[in-house]
């Protein structure tokens, strides 16, 4: 009986991103339809330019939202579970995004300690989980704005802190990240957080949220620490279904 009910909860959920990920999908296509529609109609001149720009973004929002929607359903992959140092995939990550740091002229300040900092995990889904996090700091910020990624240990959990001074989130929005595709932004997906919680509660993590608007924003992620040797075992997936 409790496996019907979970089995229908998981058929809900699919059911939901499906029609999620239709309805999103159709936006931009709806939209190249037309503009290729018009330029047959007027074949005999050159197609403009602002219309095959509107093409082309649109062709690569769908790709956006394609890639961020495997990564949602990835985690039900079996993640692979090595020693991680957190410190080291920060650093590499940081180095990842230095162009999109410079192109905002934004500064990223590391605090990890010397000695590193480990866990047990995939170590492709987690460099994911603090891209994601960065992104979104990028954007909340403006131009020159600050971010900082802090590592350190908290009643026997690791702590990863990314904190930006960009523009916070509203206090009745906060229960709603996560939600695949709620977005406050225009080309926004709503499927990064998503993809983060998905892949820390395979990692028996959790993600903390803590915001004042016009401020800045705090995402705490706790993860078991490597010492401790209950976090090799990853969480089963098929107990735990779809959702987050
Ligand atoms: P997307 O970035 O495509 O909008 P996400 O799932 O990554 O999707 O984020 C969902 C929403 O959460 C964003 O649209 C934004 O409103 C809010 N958000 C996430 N991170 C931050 C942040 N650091 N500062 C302000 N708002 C944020
Ligand atoms: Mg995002």
């Amino acid at each position: 009986r409790e496996r019907e009910q979970l089995r229908l909860e998981r058929m809900a959920c699919v059911n939901q991103l499906a029609a999620g990920i239709a309805h999103e999908i159709r936006n931009p296509l709806t939209s190249i339809q037309g503009f290729i529609q018009l330029m047959a109609r007027r074949a005999d001149k050159p197609p403009r330019r602002e219309h095959l720009e509107i093409i082309i973004t649109e062709i690569g929002r769908i790709d956006k939202l394609i890639s961020e929607f495997q990564m949602l359903a990835r985690p039900l992959k079996e993640p692979v579970f090595e020693k991680v140092n957190i410190c080291k995939l920060l650093n590499d990550i940081a180095v990842l995004m230095e162009g999109q740091l410079h192109s905002k002229s934004v500064a990223l300040t590391l605090q990890l300690p010397e000695v590193g900092c480990y866990t047990y995990g995939d170590i492709a889904q987690l460099k994911q989980v603090f891209i994601n996090l960065l992104k979104n700091a990028v954007e909340a910020v403006p131009h020159g704005g600050n971010i900082t990624m802090a590592v350190g240990k908290y009643q026997g959990m690791m702590v990863v802190r990314v904190e930006d001074n960009g523009n916070g989130i509203p206090p009745e929005i906060i229960d709603k990240l996560g939600t695949p595709f709620f977005t406050t932004k225009e080309t926004g997906t709503g499927l990064g957080l998503s993809v983060c919680y998905n892949i820390i509660q395979n990692h028996n993590g959790q993600i903390k949220v803590s915001s004042q608007i016009g401020k800045g924003s705090v995402f705490t992620v706790l993860l078991p620490l490597a010492e401790d040797e209950c976090c090799m075992l990853p969480v089963n997936n098929e107990q735990q279904g779809f959702c987050v």
